[in-house]
C-alpha cells in the first residue's frame, strides 16, 4: 500500500468521500494514520447483559435468536433483536435501522456497546455500535475504541475499519524516522508501534506511551523546521556590511542617561550581529518601559552612518508617529534625515517616496505599509519592527526575500517564557533587556468593583491637582466599533462633569488619523489634565507625567494587555497607579485581576496568563505564526518541549543540512509533513 497516494484510492472511498474527507484534512493515506481519536471509550469489559446498571455504557456478547420490527408511528422504525449468552438473554435496540433485522438473522454472533436500559426486566441495549463476531478480535467493541473527530457525513466505524485496514498492510512502509538512540533514551515506542497504540491501544498505559512518542516527534520536527530556517538565515551572506562609524557612539554620548547593563549588553549582541557576514535575525525582549526604542536609534544610526537606509515599522499609526518623533529628536542632531511615512496621502508625501528611492532619506518610520510595494528604497539593509509578536516565521521569511537580505531585529514587550520562546521564535537569536531603567517606581494597583468606581475619579482629580495626567481606558469588544465608541463617549461625558475644573479629551477608533494625532499631541504636552480612550493607546504610548492607568471594565482585557495598559504610566519619577474598575464574573477574569494586584514583573504574568488561558489563546495561533500541533500542548508539556529541542539541536548540530544518509528518513518524513516548512528552509 502506497501511503502517499490519494487517500480516494483507499478501498471503499472514492471522489465522493474523498472530498468529505479532504475536508477534514486528509489527502493522503498516510494522513488518515494522523487523523488521531480524540477520545477514546473503554469497551474492553465484555461482561453478562445483567452485570451492568442501567444507563451504563455495556459491552455484551450474544447470538441473535429471534428480531421483530414495529413502527409505533410514522417515521420511527424499532428493530429489537433478542440475543442469548449464557444461560440469560437480553434485548438490542435499533432506532430506524431497517436492514438490521434481515443482516442479522437468528444464529449471528454480534457483540454490542450501548446504554443499558434495567427498566423492562429482560436487559435492553440502545445500540451505538455493534459488530459481527466471526472469530476475529473485535475493532467497534470489546476493546479500548477509539473516537476520531469526524463530519456528520464520516462514521466512526468508517475510520476505525480504514485506519486498521492501513495499518494491517501498510507492513514496513511506515518506517521509523527518530534515531534509535532517542527512543531507548526517552523510553518511547517506535512509529509503527506508536501508531498502532494511538489508534487502538491495548490499554492505557501503552496508549499514553504512543502519545508520548507521538507529542515528542511533533515538537521534534517543529524544532527540526525551525533550525534548517536558521542554517539558511546564517548560510547567506548578506550583500551589505557596515564598517566603521561614529554615529551610535555619538547618540550615547548626547542621551541625558546611561544605558542600563541590561541595554549596554543587549546593544553589543545587536551591534555583533550587524557587524557579522550574515544577515541578522534577532528578537529584542523587553518589559514595557525596558528601553527598547533607544537600542533601535543605535542600530539604525550605525546605518545610516555606513549610508545606508533602515526602517523602523510600527503596528498602528499613532505608534508610528511618536516613534518618528522619538527617532526624528534623536537622529536628527546627528544630521540623519528621518522621515515619517503614512498610510494616508498626504502633502509632500510624494517628494517623501521619492527622496526614500533615491537614498536621500536614511530612516524610515512608519506602519508596515512601509515594506510594501509602492514604497521602493535605494538601499535597506536593516529592518527593525516593533511590538509585532504578531510576525510568523513566514512574513519574516518573506521579508528576508525582499532583496537585499537586510538585518531584521523584532522588537517586543510580550513577555515570553524562555521554553516558548525558543519554540516561536527558534530561528531567530533572543536577547533580553531583563531590567528597567533606575529609578522607576512600583505601580500601585488596585481593583475596585463599579460601585466603588468614584475613588478613581477621586484619585484622578488629586493627581490633576498636582499637575500629573490620568488615562481613562473602556475596552473596544469590537463587535461593533458603534456601541464601543459609544460606551467610550458616555463614559468621557460623565468624567468631564465629574471633573469639571480639568481638562478631558477623548480618543476613539472612529476618529480620523489626523484628528486623533491632535489629541494625543495635546496630552503629551499636558494641554489635557485625562484622556478617556479606546484601547488604542494599549502599547507604546510615552507620557512620562501620565501617573493613573484607570482600566474600565477590566475583566474584558486579557493579562498581556493590561500589563500593557499598566505599563503606560510609571514612566516618570512619580508615584503612579493602576486602577482596575471590574466586576469580574468568570474564574478566569478573578484570577487575571488578581494577578495583576499581586505581581509587576511581566514574566511572572505571562505564565500566569499561559496556565490561565493556555498557549493557543495567549499567542493567536494563527496570527503568531504558532503551529497548530495535533497532540502536543506547549503547556502541559513543556518538559517534552525542552526535550525535543536539545535533540533536534544536538542532531542538527552534527548535521545541519541533514545531508547525512543516516537522516534521509527524518529529511523525507519532516518534507511530507511539513511542505511549506521545508519550502522556506530551501530543503527536500
Ligand atoms: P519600551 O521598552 O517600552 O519601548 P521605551 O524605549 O519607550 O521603552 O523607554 C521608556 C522610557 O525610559 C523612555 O522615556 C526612555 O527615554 C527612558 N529610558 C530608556 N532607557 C533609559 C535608561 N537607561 N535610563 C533612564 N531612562 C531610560
Ligand atoms: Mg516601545
Amino acid at each position: 500500500m502506497d501511503l502517499q497516494r490519494s487517500v480516494q484510492f483507499l478501498k471503499g472511498v472514492g471522489p465522493g468521500r474523498g472530498k468529505q474527507l479532504e475536508r477534514l484534512g486528509i489527502i493522503k493515506i498516510w494522513d488518515l494514520l494522523y487523523h488521531f481519536p480524540r477520545d477514546y471509550q473503554d469497551r474492553s469489559l465484555i461482561k453478562p447483559a445483567h452485570s451492568f446498571s442501567q444507563g451504563d455504557l455495556a459491552t455484551v456478547k450474544g447470538t441473535v435468536i429471534a428480531g421483530q420490527e414495529s413502527k409505533p408511528r410514522r417515521g420511527l422504525t424499532i428493530t429489537k433483536l433478542t440475543l442469548q449468552e449464557g444461560g440469560g438473554t437480553f434485548y438490542a435496540v435499533w432506532f430506524n435501522q431497517p436492514y438490521i433485522k434481515k443482516q442479522y438473522p437468528p444464529g449471528k454472533k454480534l457483540l454490542i456497546t450501548g446504554k443499558m436500559d434495567r427498566g423492562f426486566g429482560v436487559p435492553q441495549i440502545q445500540v451505538t455500535d455493534h459488530e459481527v463476531l466471526d472469530g476475529e478480535e473485535g475493532l467497534h467493541s470489546g476493546r479500548i475504541v477509539p473516537v476520531y473527530p469526524s463530519t456528520e457525513n464520516v462514521s466512526q466505524r468508517f475510520f476505525r475499519t480504514a485506519i486498521m485496514a492501513i495499518l494491517r498492510e501498510s507492513g514496513t512502509e511506515i518506517k521509523e524516522f527518530l534515531p534509535d538512540r532517542i527512543l531507548d533514551q526517552y523510553n518511547m515506542p517506535c512509529l509503527p508501534e506508536a501508531l498502532y497504540e494511538v489508534h487502538f491501544p491495548e490499554s492505557m498505559e501503552s496508549l499514553n506511551r504512543a502519545k508520548k512518542r507521538l507529542i515528542f516527534e511533533e515538537f521534534f520536527l517543529f524544532q527540526i523546521g525551525i533550525g534548517l530556517q536558521r542554517c539558511k538565515n546564517t548560510r547567506q551572506e548578506k550583500l551589505h556590511a557596515y564598517g566603521e562609524t561614529k554615529l551610535p557612539g555619538l547618540l550615547l554620548k548626547e542621551l541625558p542617561f546611561q544605558l542600563t547593563s541590561a541595554q549596554g549588553r543587549v546593544w553589543q549582541e545587536i551591534e555583533a550581529d550587524l557587524d557579522s557576514p550574515y544577515p541578522m535575525n534577532r528578537l529584542l525582549q523587553g518589559d514595557v518601559g525596558a528601553g527598547k526604542t533607544i537600542i533601535a536609534a543605535l542600530a539604525l544610526a550605525k546605518a545610516a552612518g555606513a549610508g545606508q537606509q533602515s526602517c523602523l515599522m510600527a503596528p498602528t499609526e499613532l505608534l508610528a508617529e511618536q516613534h518618528s518623533r522619538t527617532i526624528k529628536r534623536l537622529l536628527e542632531p546627528l544630521s540623519i534625515r528621518v522621515e515619517f511615512l503614512s498610510g494616508g496621502s498626504r502633502k509632500g508625501k510624494q517628494k517623501i517616496l521619492e527622496d526614500i528611492s533615491t537614498g536621500q532619506v536614511q530612516v524610515v518610520v512608519g506602519t508596515h505599509a512601509l515594506i510594501q510595494d509602492q514604497v521602493t528604497f535605494k538601499n535597506l539593509t536593516l529592518v527593525v519592527v516593533d511590538e509585532q509578536h504578531r510576525f510568523g516565521v513566514r512574513q519574516r521569511a518573506a521579508l528576508q526575500d525582499k532583496g537585499h537580505k537586510p538585518d531584521i531585529l523584532v522588537m517586543t514587550a510580550t513577555p515570553i517564557p524562555r521554553t516558548l520562546a525558543l519554540t516561536l521564535y527558534g530561528d531567530l537569536n533572543i536577547s533580553v533587556i531583563d531590567m528597567l531603567p533606575p529609578g522607576r517606581q512600583q505601580i500601585k494597583t488596585h481593583h475596585l468593583s463599579l460601585t466603588q468606581a468614584g475613588k478613581a475619579v477621586g484619585l484622578i482629580k488629586k493627581e490633576a491637582e498636582q499637575g500629573r495626567q490620568s488615562y481613562v481606558v473602556c475596552p473596544l469588544v469590537e463587535e461593533s466599533e458603534k456601541i464601543d465608541t459609544q460606551a467610550a463617549v458616555d463614559l468621557f461625558d460623565r468624567l468631564q462633569k465629574a471633573l469639571a475644573n480639568f481638562s478631558v479629551g477623548l480618543l476613539h477608533g472612529r476618529m480620523k488619523a489626523p484628528e486623533k494625532e491632535a489629541i494625543m499631541g495635546d496630552f503629551r504636552m499636558g494641554k489635557l489634565d485625562v484622556l478617556v480612550s479606546t484601547t488604542v493607546i494599549e502599547v507604546g504610548v510615552d507620557v512620562p507625567n501620565a501617573t493613573v492607568m484607570v482600566v474600565w471594565d477590566a475583566q474584558r482585557f486579557g493579562l498581556a494587555q493590561l500589563h500593557q495598559l499598566r505599563g503606560r504610566v510609571g514612566r516618570g519619577s512619580q508615584q503612579s497607579y493602576c486602577i482596575l474598575v471590574a466586576d469580574p464574573v468568570t474564574q478566569e477574569a478573578k484570577e487575571r485581576i488578581a494577578a495583576m494586584c499581586r505581581t509587576q514583573d511581566g514574566f511572572i504574568l505571562a505564565e500566569e496568563d499561559l496556565k490561565i488561558r493556555g498557549p493557543g489563546e495567549f499567542f493567536g495561533t494563527r496570527q503568531s505564526g504558532l503551529p497548530e500541533f495535533k497532540l502536543a500542548d506547549l503547556v502541559r508539556d513543556r518538559q517534552q518541549v525542552e526535550h525535543a529541542r536539545r535533540e533536534a539541536e544536538e542532531l542538527l548540530k552534527a548535521d545541519p543540512e541533514l545531508r547525512n544518509p543516516a537522516n534521509r528518513d527524518l529529511l523525507d518524513h519532516f518534507a511530507s509533513r511539513f511542505p511549506d516548512f521545508a519550502r522556506y528552509s530551501d530543503i527536500s
